[in-house]
């Protein structure tokens, strides 16, 4: 990279979430930044997802809050109800102003283009069918050989690749992917007229919900509990999940028939990693899913991941000795994550036990504590 100008370089590996607000954050300090992404343009796993308080106030700091909410779908409330019928609600914490919602439902590839738009304009390059193949650490400075064969000497290398990180492995000790026991099964339907917040439904055995992610569309989840970690084939997936729907009545039946329809249905496994070990080497250090991944029950690991990039960048231009910095990030991180993904694994093991008295209290104490200020 050249360093003609004296500004700092960063190669972020990964065009996810936490890759494009970080590579948003250093650009617009003055950073050079190099963005590697093995999957190709365009493509996004899954359909949609909440951006809850602590993402929209995360974006708001990137200037991006208002482009999500209007690509998106500005809600506030979570309607919850268990498996006699009994409905609570809860209203989460409006975290961008009072007379702004307090998340939005969004589709991912309407935000994974606001995010790569942004980038773009700040002056970051994204090379996507790249990826890291062997990382090493210099005097304050890390060199990265790449897929493709050619080199990167750069200030700070950032691994943003997610739950399964290449770059996780080559600069630590490998960490543990835990499954939980649940299968997540998603397809896109038509919004329907009554789904103005997230509205989820608890079962005898499993729970399903929808999220409105635009005025015309939202998704349908179903959380398969005690649930095999295997694959099925794509051709049965709208069939198989109609028939996990049949039990659930009222609002679900019509859902169930959008469902049935569908030929959007994806099914992956709920799974959970959190890096116990130092998230740092020298001058490259892990953020978002790769070193911390929630279960999605909480819908905050997008919001942990866009924190990130913010607060890393912010310890960046606090210390410009990079190593020092990537030490204060952590610490800075690291409690708040682990409480996440926590809560999350213990929601998971109270919904597998249809203890959901207990799980939706522990949700609404988790969403006001993620509220409190980064
Ligand atoms: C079913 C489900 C539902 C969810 N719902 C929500 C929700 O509603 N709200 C919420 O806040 N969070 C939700 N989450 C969590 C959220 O999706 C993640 O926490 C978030 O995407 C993490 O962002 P990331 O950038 O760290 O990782 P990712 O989004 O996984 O991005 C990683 C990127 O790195 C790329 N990559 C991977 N390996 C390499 C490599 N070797 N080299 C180069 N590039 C690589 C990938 O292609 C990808 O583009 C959900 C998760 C799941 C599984």
């Amino acid at each position: 990279m050249d360093h003609s100008d004296g500004a700092r370089s960063a190669l972020i590996v990964g065009a996810g979430i936490a890759g494009l607000t970080t590579a948003s954050a250093l650009a617009r300090r003055g950073w050079q930044v190099e963005v590697v992404e093995a999957g190709a343009e365009g493509a996004t796993a899954g359909w949609g997802l909440s951006l809850t308080g602590p993402s929209l106030r995360a974006l708001d700091g990137l200037g991006l809050a208002e482009q999500c909410l209007a690509a998106g779908y500005g809600m506030s409330v979570i309607t919850n109800a268990d498996a006699n019928g009994v409905v609570s609600s809860m209203e989460l914490p409006h975290l961008i102003g009072h007379d702004s919602p307090a998340m939005a439902g969004i589709a991912r590839p309407e935000l994974h283009r606001i995010l790569r738009t942004e980038a773009l304009r700040l002056g970051a390059r994204i090379h996507y069918g790249l990826s890291v193949s062997r990382v090493d650490q210099g005097d304050g400075e890390t060199r990265a050989e790449l897929t493709d064969g050619t080199v990167r000497t750069v200030d700070l290398l950032v691994g943003a690749d997610g739950i399964r990180s290449v770059v996780r492995d080559l600069i630590g000790p490998p960490a543990e992917i835990r499954y939980h026991g649940q299968m997540v099964w998603r397809a896109l339907v038509p919004r329907p007229g009554w789904a103005t917040g997230i509205h989820t439904f608890a079962g005898a055995g499993h729970q399903t919900g929808v999220v409105p992610i635009s005025r015309n569309q939202a998704y349908v989840f179903l959380t398969e509990n005690q649930a095999r970690h295997d694959v099925l084939p794509d051709a049965d997936l709208a069939r198989r999940m109609g028939e996990l729907l049949a039990p659930f009545n009222g609002r679900v039946t019509e859902i169930r028939s959008e469902v049935e329809r569908s030929d959007s249905v994806v099914r992956r496994p709920l799974q959970t990693v959190f890096v116990d070990t130092s998230w740092s080497d020298g001058t490259s250090v892990i953020i978002g899913d790769a070193a911390h991944a929630p279960s999605p029950q909480m819908a905050s690991g997008a919001a942990l991941a866009i924190e990130d990039g913010l607060v890393l960048a912010q310890e960046l231009d606090r210390c410009h000795d990079t190593r020092k910095a990537l030490e204060a990030f952590v610490d800075r991180r690291r409690e708040r994550c682990e409480v996440l993904v926590n809560t999350s694994v213990a929601i998971a093991e109270l919904e597998q036990q249809q203890r959901h008295e207990h799980s939706y209290p522990l949700m609404e104490a988790c969403h006001q504590l993620m509220a409190l200020p980064v």
